[in-house]
This record gives C-alpha cells, structure tokens and sequence, in this order.
C-alpha cells in the first residue's frame, strides 16, 4: 500500500492556523496592536472602515523593520522575541509565537511600510492569501503601517459568520480599551470609516480612564494600591453606588495584558458584597504586577486566561485590598476595614506573632455599681441604623462614675503597659454626679464634659488637662471586650428573629461559617440549618441589626480567610474583633453629647482602653503643662 501521509502546503497551514488566530476583525486589531506596542511605539493609530471588514491598519511609531525582517516577519514562527524555551519564562512581550502576521497574511490582503529610525529608506511589502505580490522600497516615516484589507476573502464561510457592523465593531472597541487601558503612557487615535471615535493622549491610569469612560468616571473611582511580595496591585474600583447592570467595566491586567479571570473576579465581587443593588456589578480597574515565572504565560495567543501558581494567595489579597480602599475612602456605609495587618508581612513567612491574650474577667462586672441605671431611649435625632444606637439601645448602661473605673485600672501599669497613662489624672472635672443624660429635657450645657470634633474625635476634660478620644477605635474596644465577654461566658442575650434570615453562601464560606458556628452562638447567633449553601439564622446579637448581619459574617469570613495561614489564632479573638470593627460606629458619625459621654465612659470600663483591639492608640492626652508651653 502507498503512504498516505503528506505535507500541506504552507498556505493551508496558515490557514488552518488562522482560523485560531483570527475569529473576527477584533482579532487581529489586537494582534496588530500589541506588535506595535511590542515595537516601542509611542504612538499607535488605528484605522477601521466598515466594522473592520474592509479595512484594519495599525500605523506606529516604533523601531520598525528592515527588509529582510519585513519579507520574514510573515513567516510562521518568525517572531524577534524568542530565541529559546527558556525565554517564555521571561517574557515580557505581547507576542512570542511568530504566528499572528503569518496567520493575518493567510486570509487578508496585506499590505506592510516599515522604516527602521536610522535606514534611509523603507519597505513596502504587499501579500494576498499568504502570497508576496510586491515588495518596493518606499519613502515612509518611521515605525511600521500595517493595512490588513478584505479579511476573510479566500474563506466565504468565516467571512459570512461575521456579524453586523456593529457587533464587530463593538467588539473592536473592546480590544481598543483592553489595550489602551493597559499602557495609558502610550497616545493612541481611533478612526471609523473616516470619523474619530477615540483620540487617547499619554497619560496616567487615571486620566486614560476617564478619556475613554468620560469625564463623569473621574469621581466614582476609589484607588486600590498593595503591594506584598506576590503581587503589586494599583488602579481602581468603582464606587459601590454607580455601580451598573452590566459587567462591562470589569478590567484586570496582569503584568500589563489584559486577562479574563472568574476567580479574581469573585475576590472582588466579595470585596463589594453588601455594598451593591442586586444584580448590579462593580466597576473595576485593577492592575496586577507579578514575577514572569509565576504564571504560566504559554497560552493561547488569542486567549485571555492566565494561569497563576498561587491563586489562593492572590484571591485573599485582591480582596483585602479592594476592601481596604472601599473601608478607607468611606465608601463602605458600615464596615470600615482595618488596613489587614497580615499584608505587612511577606506571605509566606511564618509569624511567631504573639496572640493578644485578652483575659476575661468573669467576675468584673461594670454595671453592678450603685449608681442609678439608665435604659437608653435612642432621641428621635438620632441617625437610624447607626450602629451605634444598635448597640446601645438594647443594653441598660450604668454611667459608671469616675472613681469606679479609676478603680479598674490598679496594677494596670505594672502589667507593662508602654505610654501607660496615669489613670488618676484622669478624672473628669464634671462628671456628673446622675445619670439622667438620657432625658429628652435638654441639659444644662455645662454638664456635658464633651465636644466632637469632625465628626471623629471626642474631647473632654480631665483633671490634668484634655482628653482627645478617636471615636470610630474606642467604640471598637467596646464592642470588642463586649463580644469577648460574651463568647467567653457563653452567655449572650439572643435578639430572636420574627422571620427567620436566611443567607446564601459559596460552599468554601458555608465551611468557615460551620467552624465557627459554636462560637458564634456563643456571641448571640442562632442558626437553625446550615445546609445546601443556605444558612438560616433565627436570633442574632442585641447589638447586631438584622439589615447588617449578612455583611457582617461577610467580613467575618474574609478575616478568617485573611489569616496567616497556619498561625495558631484564637477563633474566639478573632470573631470579636470582626465583630467589632463591622459594628462600631464610624469616624464621620455625629454623635450628641449623650452618645459621646456614653462611649467616652464604655471605654473607661473596658479593660484595656488606651488601644484598639488592632492595636492602635484610642486616646491621646494632654496636660495643662504641656498646653501652657504652646502659649508661652
Ligand atoms: P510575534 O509578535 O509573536 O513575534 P507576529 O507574527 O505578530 O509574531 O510578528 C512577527 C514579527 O514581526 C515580530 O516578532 C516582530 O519582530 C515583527 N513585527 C511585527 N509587527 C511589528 C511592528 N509593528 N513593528 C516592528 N516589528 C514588527
Ligand atoms: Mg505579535
């Protein structure tokens, strides 16, 4: 019997090759546009007549060719960015496989000017269907022209699939904003059968943006930075509220090329949980720098997925970081998110951190003073919804007088407390003596011993001078002592639900949430089932409005995923202080002066109040000393 087997000739395979190339106009836009910015140009034109079916040229000012790179540049595997295997694992190119201009040339009329800076002169070189029908010397600027004309032309079949102009051209314009997003240092024009769609000057991320989305974009970016030792992040996401019902603005970029990820894509829809009108998507800009080696950069030309080798790691990242920036920029109307210590420190490292040991006085107990018990009666000024009132509202408070919570803090500084205050100094030079702030008899001026300053700070006197209070971390020592107390007593006041709440969960998050379900419980959560991704609750904590619990265990499972991985944290800890930051009340709040002597006093009687549970200084003193030598 003869052989069978033959060679096909190269124009077939080019064919064949462009069939996985090039699937539409927009294909080889992007083809021609990373080979241009490949090329170092500055300045990218791109020029379309009818949807891309009759016309795509690409003009650049980059190093162009010369001729002999000209005629070979639309040979299969001709391609000036590797040399050998080992350079995929460097690559910081567009293009590597040599196949784009080879495949393009396969299924189009093509026609190619190129000038290299210093050459005199340049090459003309025009192909049809894979053929060299002309190759000139022409006079032409530096950089390169590619025309590609009548795509499809030998192949009836793809050119009959295209769709309607304005599909295709749709599709063009993503590739636009894909690339002109990704190098926004880089002027680019785009022309439609003959009129200016997109004129791009050199800019930063910000200003490419907003060229391209519209001058309005500008106010509803909040900037996302982190850099850790897996991946630098910058750019932006888009403020919860203009959020759309499309998932178009959706951008990631990993070392500058834009990729598709569902993965990546959830850390941030999670970031923004909560926060969005159902079935509205976040807006995102996010660009992602990490080491060539660690991701796997031999894929498909045309293909946008990318394969990472520590996705895990990326996806607690991403997500801190984008919930950090929504925490800090306010946007967040109840969380505001602690910058997450543990992207301090380099992953992978592991913490011998100590534990905060926060012992549970099971005896202490602030209320059982003799003073008269005040049930707090939220005024009708006061702002719904804060979690503040939540808080409160439920929980009869004794206005602990300032000798009983002086008294709390003996053998404090013997503990090592550093900057340890003198808790003797500080008495309040009016405290009053009842506790009947709550009244809605407006009070006489002088018996309130606060002033809020900014909506962020509440001042008192003491007797040594001035007492600067952060109100959004001392109210988060409050909470947090409360819910520590209450896990470790195992016996917090339940708020039964009328209807029962039920919320839904990834699988992944439905098996953090059963870890810490005891605890939990302990805090004042009822579940009733946990099952099929649904957790039903039928009683959550006095101090937790039901409209915030969702987003509340959704921060708490972000926490729990955030941490170092094998540090021994205390579960216990950790809840209380998730709890605790979701919950308290944020800087920015107006508080009346009951609120804030409330909270000044909450504090005073916790065991710990000069620090955050994070860590951070809750209160400043100065002294009359220290103020007089400001005025000297
Ligand atoms: P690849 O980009 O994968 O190398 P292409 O087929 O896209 O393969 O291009 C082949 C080669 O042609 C490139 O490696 C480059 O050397 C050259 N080339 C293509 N476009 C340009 C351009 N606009 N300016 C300069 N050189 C170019
Ligand atoms: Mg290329």
């Amino acid at each position: 019997m003869s052989d069978i087997i033959q060679l096909l000739p190269d124009h077939v395979a080019n064919q064949i090759a462009a069939g996985e190339v090039v699937q539409r106009p927009a294909s080889v836009v992007k083809e021609l546009l990373e080979n241009a910015i490949d090329a170092k140009a500055s300045q990218i034109k791109l020029i379309i007549k009818e949807a891309g079916k009759t016309l795509i040229q690409v003009i650049d000012n980059g190093i162009g060719m010369s001729e002999t790179d000209a005629r070979l540049s639309f040979e299969r595997h001709a391609t000036s960015k590797i040399k050998n295997a080992e350079d995929l694992f460097l690559l910081n190119t567009k293009g590597f496989r040599g196949e784009a201009l080879a495949s393009i040339a396969a299924i189009a009329h093509v026609e190619l000017k190129t000038k290299k800076e210093t050459a005199e002169v340049g090459t003309t070189i025009v192909i049809e269907g894979s053929e060299i029908t002309a190759q000139e010397v022409v006079v032409t600027p530096k950089g390169t022209s590619i025309a590609v004309k009548n795509l499809f032309f030998n192949i009836p079949a793809r050119r009959n699939f295209l769709k309607s102009n304005a599909v295709e051209l749709r599709h063009i314009i993503d590739e636009f904003y894909r690339v002109a997003l990704a190098h926004p240092n880089l002027g680019f024009v785009l022309f439609h059968n003959g009129s200016e769609l997109y004129n791009l000057p050199q800019s930063n991320y910000r200003q490419r943006i907003v060229n391209l989305l519209g001058a309005k974009t500008n106010e509803k970016l909040v900037p996302v930075e982190e850099t850790t030792e897996v991946v630098a992040i910058s750019g932006f996401v888009g403020k919860p509220e203009y959020a759309k019902k499309t998932r178009g603005e959706q951008y990631f970029f990993v070392n500058d090329r834009f990729i598709k990820s569902a993965y990546l894509n959830h850390a941030i829809a999670s970031a923004f949980q909560g926060l969005l009108k159902d079935g509205h998507h976040a807006s995102y800009f996010l660009y992602l720098q990490v080491n060539p080696q660690s991701i796997d950069i031999n894929i498909h030309p045309t293909k946008t997925e990318i394969k990472f080798d520590d996705e895990q790691t990326l996806y607690a990242i991403l997500r801190s970081a984008v919930k950090h920036s929504l925490g800090q920029f306010n946007i967040a109307p109840v969380l505001d998110f602690e910058r997450d210590a543990n992207l301090d420190t380099p992953y992978l490292q592991t913490t011998t951190g100590k534990m905060p040991q926060v012992e549970i006085d099971r005896s202490f107990n602030p209320f059982s003073s003799d003073t008269p018990k005040t049930t707090l009666t939220n005024s009708g000024k006061s702002v719904s919804n804060s979690s503040f009132n939540a808080s409160t509202s439920n929980s009869s408070y004794t206005k602990a007088p300032a000798a009983s919570w002086e008294s709390l803090y003996v053998g404090l500084e013997s503990k090592g407390t550093k900057d340890a205050v003198d808790f003797n100094e500080m008495e309040f030079e009016s405290a009053p003596e009842t506790a009947t702030i709550y009244n809605d008899v407006v009070k006489d001026e002088r018996q309130y011993s606060t002033y809020q300053l900014k909506n962020k700070y509440i001042i008192s006197t003491i007797k040594s001078g001035m007492l600067l209070i952060d109100q959004h971390r001392a109210h988060q020592r409050v909470l947090y002592e409360d819910f520590l107390k209450h896990i470790t007593v195992k016996e917090a006041m339940s708020q039964q639900l009328l209807f029962p709440l039920e919320l839904h969960f990834s699988v992944q998050d439905l098996e953090i949430i059963k870890q810490l379900q005891q605890d939990l419980e302990y805090t004042g959560f009822i579940f009733q089932d946990i099952k099929d991704e649904t957790v039903q609750i039928t009683g959550v904590p006095v101090s937790v409005p039901e409209s915030e619990v969702s987003i509340l265990l959704e921060q708490l499972i972000s926490d729990v995923e955030n941490e170092v991985p094998d540090s021994n944290f205390s579960v216990t800890d950790l809840i209380a202080k998730s709890l605790a930051k979701s919950l308290a009340i944020k800087n920015g709040k107006k508080l009346n002066p009951a609120e804030q002597e409330h909270l000044v006093n909450s504090l005073f009687a916790c065991k710990e109040p000069n620090v955050s549970p994070t860590n951070k200084t809750t209160f400043i003193t100065m002294s009359v000393d220290e103020l007089d030598k400001k005025f000297v």
